[in-house]
């Protein structure tokens, strides 16, 4: 099983940087979002791929006629919260505030529900786990947010499962769909999005994707813009990360995804047996 997905952002979004914190920095930089997505629209049509794009509500505002044109698709559409805060900075009720501020201005727009989330940054972390009750809570059934080693902005290091599985809650139970790691120089790491990705040559991509039965991607927009401008004020290892191998990526995918099968959250999701998914409790 491997899925594809997408976090639906602005080349600006990036996480706990001072110049653009608050969304009224935002209006300052140049738009680049229709054109680093139709790109990747063309991309999924040509290997005839469907995915799942996680996106801010802020997008759906901004941009409703392209939250519309990747529904009308047939990929899904899932929220990446509201505004791109991160979980762990938000008290329960303000993180409850931003998802539904999220799902309505997406549901707005597609007029169907959005059921899947993926929190900004992999922000959700075992200390801030009440957000899975927030969730189910909220109508979400299915999560995307687990990050089984570490990283900046979050993760679940201990977490041990890289297979989809239930998360019990108070208020009910929640699908969860986790990344998958692999062992890349004695640590887990996760390499089927973000910087390893880009990091990472293509055969040394294709040999994990060949011997891992599950994977999870999540790639951005401007993951595959190398035309993009660069963030003031980045130290010289963050803007290394943020912006090494943006050239490349493309081709990247695109040969991942002749070589391999993906699809969506929800047509995975009909593929589980979820009785006999195991059940675990992280709050
Ligand atoms: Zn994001």
């Amino acid at each position: 099983m491997h899925i594809l997905s997408f976090d639906v952002e602005e080349w600006f979004h990036l996480l706990e940087h001072d110049a653009v914190r608050s969304e009224k920095s935002w209006s300052g930089f140049e738009r680049k979002l229709p054109h680093m997505l139709a790109r990747i629209l063309q991309l999924l049509d040509e290997t005839h791929t469907k995915a799942t794009f996680f996106c801010l509500g802020w997008v759906a505002r901004e941009y409703p006629e392209l939250i519309r044109e990747i529904d009308g698709a047939g990929h899904e559409i899932g929220s990446h919260s509201d505004l791109h805060t991160l979980i762990f900075e938000q008290t329960r009720d303000e993180f409850r505030d931003e998802l539904r501020r999220s799902k309505q201005s997406l549901e707005e727009v597609v007029g169907k529900p959005v059921r899947a989330f993926r929190a900004p940054g992999f922000s959700l972390v075992p200390r801030c786990s009440w957000a899975f009750e927030v969730l189910v809570e909220e109508g979400f059934e299915v999560d995307c947010s687990i990050f089984p080693a570490r990283r900046a902005h979050g993760g679940f290091p201990r977490f041990a499962s890289a297979r989809p599985l239930r998360i019990q809650t108070p208020a009910g139970e929640l699908r969860e769909f986790p990344m998958n790691t692999a062992r890349i120089a004695g640590r887990n790491t996760v390499f089927s999005g973000g910087g390893y990705f880009r990091l990472l040559p293509l055969p040394v991509l294709q040999r994990l994707w060949r011997r891992s039965g599950y994977t999870m991607t999540y790639f951005h927009p401007r993951d595959f813009e190398p035309d993009q401008p660069y963030l003031p004020g980045l130290g010289p290892l963050r803007r290394f990360k943020s912006y090494y191998g943006l050239a490349s990526a493309e081709a990247k995918l695109r040969a991942i995804l002749k070589e391999f099968r993906f699809e969506s959250v929800a047509a995975a999701e009909s593929q589980v047996d979820w009785a006999a998914a195991p059940l675990v409790r992280l709050n």
